[in-house]
């Protein structure tokens, strides 16, 4: 689960680290007052979305005046202009997609002078299994950029777990990015800050971008982006209240409702597949047989018939599916539920593209005979092979 920046500011805050005083608006008509609580002379409106590259980002809506998501202001007057230039407006950004994603709420901050743009994460590796620093001089960038351009850049190590966090991981860190005096010192207490916060909240990861050093030489932590493991969720309900469910896809949170594992993807090819395994294998021979998958999902063990005619909605609700692909292998799902369920969806839904429905297992006698007395336009497949090929074909002709 991600969160947004002001939310990962205010968290940052509670560990003691140093960020900008700021104000989030959500209506443009308080963004006057919000704008005149903070002491100028500089600051700076950032929209609220759940994606990165806001700044290099820009405005579906021609009103939208210049520039991104992060614009800098010299009055109370010009930061209020600007947060109502963005508020309700479409930003798009590498990390979007070009539908972009719609601002309900920006923050005001003070703005800082900066000095140095520094690149600054911690995340989980998976390679070691422990709590990992990245850090770069080449802050303010993307890191995947630098990663590739120019590697020895980054400085990256892990932190062993039964030592936990210690001075000299700071130390180390300060160094590589050409820390001094006093910003050492910061340095090595704002790391050990992060560390804490990550293993307490069950980060995944959490990347400041840029990390600065302001016009009067001390660190800042800029910006500021978080990822929470979802299965740690229930220990953390302070974390679980800063959901925000309108940065996600509406049919991945309708699945999750319903424990579904349901993941939109970009193909044509809606699948439904119980366990992670089998539906990993169908996108890939989808996609040998020359088509792409419009999602996964993973219905489960003990699938329900409600919980499959909620699975077969969400496929259909999606425009870009062209085919559909039911593939069951039943162990402790048993065949005949399977073939009730997508009956009872279709009946509901309608079938306005092709189906083809392949079951293996557990009574599968029976679930075969449910579908073929049904009287829908249902094409039966023997194995995956032979439904993937009849589905491709159903789709592409
Ligand atoms: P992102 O584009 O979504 O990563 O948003 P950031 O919060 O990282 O802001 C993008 C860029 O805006 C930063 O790299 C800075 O160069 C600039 N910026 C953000 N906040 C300030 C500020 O307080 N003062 C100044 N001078 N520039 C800022
Ligand atoms: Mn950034």
């Amino acid at each position: 689960m991600n969160i947004h920046e002001y939310q990962a500011k205010a968290l940052l805050r509670d560990y003691g680290a140093p960020v900008s005083d700021g104000r989030i608006v959500t209506r443009a008509e308080d963004a006057k007052t919000a704008a005149g609580e903070l002491d100028g002379p500089l600051w700076v409106v950032k929209a609220q979305i759940h994606a990165g590259g806001r700044g290099k980002g820009s405005f579906k809506e021609a009103d939208s005046g210049d520039g991104g998501g992060v614009r800098l202001a010299k009055s109370v007057q010009e930061a209020a202009d600007q947060a109502k230039k963005m508020l309700g407006r479409t930003l798009v950004t590498h990390q979007t997609g070009p539908g972009g994603k719609q601002v309900g709420r920006v923050y005001i901050e003070d703005g800082s002078g900066i000095e140095t743009e520094l690149y600054l994460a911690l995340l989980v590796d998976r390679q070691t299994s422990r709590v990992s620093f990245v850090c770069s001089t080449e802050g303010g960038m993307d890191i995947e950029e630098v990663a590739a351009a120019t590697t020895e850049k980054i400085l990256s190590f892990s932190v062993d777990p039964a030592t936990g966090y210690q001075a000299f991981h700071g130390r180390r860190i300060a160094f590589a990015l050409g820390l001094t005096g006093q910003q050492v010192k910061q340095c090595v207490k704002l790391m050990g800050q992060l560390y804490a916060m990550f293993v307490d909240k069950d980060m995944e990861m959490l990347e400041i971008n840029p990390l600065i050093v302001t016009d009067s030489g001390d660190l800042k932590c800029l910006d500021a982006k978080m990822g929470f493991d979802s299965n740690a969720l229930y220990r953390n309900a302070d974390i679980a209240n800063l959901r925000d469910e309108t940065e996600e896809d509406p049919k991945e949170l309708q699945a999750s409702k319903y424990d579904l594992n349901y993941i939109a993807l970009d193909g044509e090819i809606g699948c439904m597949v119980n366990g992670a395994g089998l539906a990993m294998a169908t996108m890939d021979i989808i996609k040998l047989y020359g088509a792409e998958p419009a999602n996964f999902l993973d219905v489960g063990g003990g699938a329900t018939k409600e919980k499959v005619t909620e699975a077969f909605k969400i496929i259909t609700s999606d425009p870009q599916v062209k085919g559909i692909l039911v593939n069951i292998f039943g162990g402790i799902m048993r065949c005949d539920v399977i073939a009730e369920g997508v009956i009872a969806a279709v009946k509901e839904v309608g079938l306005q593209v092709p189906l083809v429905v392949r079951l293996e297992g557990t009574n599968v006698d029976k679930g075969k005979e449910i579908i073929s007395n049904s009287g829908l336009d249902v094409i039966a497949a023997d194995d995956l092979k032979d439904g993937a090929q009849k589905i491709v074909k159903a789709v592409k002709g």
